[in-house]
């Protein structure tokens, strides 16, 4: 059975994430450490950790778990105290996890600002994770794929490997692929044979083994539009098919798989149907 949830709610704290997460049938999930919009957030009190990890224990693995980073953090900031603050902040996530007992973390990966090249940019957001990892045990640091907005790297597969090959500690980095993103940055998986190419293309320019994550979004804008906007499941310009060949491929067995679409009314839905995908295998 694949690992299959949504980036549920920690409103009140952490501890009710793993609630949240049952709640709606799922066996993976996704959660803030902290407010996502904020840079600062309180320190986690010993009795959330303790909750979060009795309320994971016998169900949620940290194979099943898939925290994300604050959006306001930005690893590839040209200015020296913007990047220091993105950083401090980052290293604050990380710690988060490790207290937690969490081996991963998912960021996106940063923006240069049309203020320097991309590949100098590149080998930023990479120094960024050396200073972190070196900092911390334990937690890997999972790169994720964008839409390619405005000027935010990581929406191509380039820009990960690129990333990828300058962290010292290679057991601690990874990848979380947005089939949103992913299909705005102009990777097609409208189809099965879509599918098929985007992934092949992803083994060959990153590789499957850095894969710690899947987020599973249909898209609002069209292929190739860089625009990140989630839709429901089926209710996208990517459509069911792709969702059907991600449950049936046996290449995101050990991963966890979570939505991010933008209905938390519809994960219990979405949740069952993916199941029926995956039971429609044989
Ligand atoms: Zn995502
Ligand atoms: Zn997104």
């Amino acid at each position: 059975m694949k690992k299959v949830g949504a980036h549920v709610s920690a409103a009140g704290g952490v501890q009710n994430a793993p609630e949240n997460a049952q709640a709606i049938g799922a066996t993976a999930f996704a959660l803030f450490t902290k407010n996502q919009r904020q840079w600062q957030g309180p320190p986690l009190k010993p009795e959330q950790i303790e909750a979060f990890i009795a309320r994971c224990e016998g169900r949620y693995a940290p194979d099943q778990i898939l925290p994300h980073d604050s959006f306001l953090i930005n690893l590839a900031h040209p200015e020296t105290a913007g990047l220091k603050k993105s950083r401090e902040a980052f290293l604050d996530e990380m710690q988060r996890c490790e207290q937690l007992g969490l081996d991963r973390l998912n960021f996106h990966p940063g923006s240069h600002l049309n203020r320097y090249a991309e590949e100098q940019a590149l080998a930023t957001i990479a120094d960024s994770i050396n200073g972190v990892l070196e900092r911390t045990k334990g937690v890997a640091a999972v790169i994720e794929n964008t839409a390619g907005q405005g000027t935010n790297l990581g929406h191509r597969f380039e820009h990960l490997a690129a990333i990828i090959a300058r962290v010292d500690d290679q057991t601690r980095v990874g990848v979380c692929i947005d089939t949103c993103h992913a299909f705005a940055a102009g990777y097609d998986l409208r189809t099965a044979a879509a599918c098929e190419t985007t992934f092949r293309e992803f083994d060959r320019v990153v590789g499957l083994r850095w894969l710690r994550g899947l987020h599973l979004n249909d898209s609002k804008r069209e292929c190739g539009s860089r625009v990140d906007r989630h839709a429901p499941l089926g209710q996208g310009l990517i459509g069911l098919d792709a969702f059907r060949w991600i449950m049936r491929t046996d290449i995101f067995d050990d991963v966890p798989l979570i939505l991010e679409t933008p209905e938390p009314d519809d994960w219990p839905a979405e949740i069952k149907l993916l199941r029926q995908f995956e039971q429609a295998k044989a």
